[in-house]
């Protein structure tokens, strides 16, 4: 490999029991793609209570801890691992805020989701925060990746 070869990233996306329902995973893997990113592996995937606690872990003891392991256990999601250089800032970016009332249209959340007036918010995508969390996450999703 040539020393000036643009460095690699991985990013774990998940495509929540609401995408998943509402049959938007193809377009949110349409949108990875589109962006120019590869995807390194897709998997529908019903998780575990222990998946989920170890995967949000950092909010342990914030009060919409129980009812988003809920509503993340409501049925399958769709779990991605996507490469590409600065995929984990450039995913975050395609997925828009938190609050998908307000995230900017053009984004997954600005375009297809809102407040739905639920005790959690049900925003569609998950995508990994910082290179640390992408290894952490992707470690508790594909152990063999
Ligand atoms: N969440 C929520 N209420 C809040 C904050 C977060 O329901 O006040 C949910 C929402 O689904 C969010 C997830 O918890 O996507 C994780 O929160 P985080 O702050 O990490 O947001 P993200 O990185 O997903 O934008």
């Amino acid at each position: 490999m040539t020393s000036d070869a643009p460095a690699q990233q991985r990013t774990l996306v998940l495509v929540k029991p609401d995408g998943v329902r509402r049959g938007l995973a193809g377009e949110v893997l349409r949108r990875i793609e589109a962006k120019g990113y590869t995807l390194v592996t897709v998997e529908l995937r019903q998780a575990s209570d222990e998946l989920l606690a170890e995967h949000y872990a950092e909010h342990a003891g914030k009060p919409f801890l129980a009812p988003l392991v809920e509503f993340m256990r409501s049925g399958p999601v769709l779990a991605v691992v996507a490469e590409g250089h600065r995929v984990i800032e450039g995913f975050r970016s395609l997925a828009g805020a938190t609050d998908p009332t307000v995230a900017a249209p053009g984004t997954i959340r600005g375009d297809l989701g809102r407040d739905w007036g639920l005790k959690v918010i049900q925003n569609l995508v998950h995508g990994s925060d910082s290179p640390e969390s992408a290894a952490r996450e992707i470690g508790l999703w594909f152990p063999a990746l």
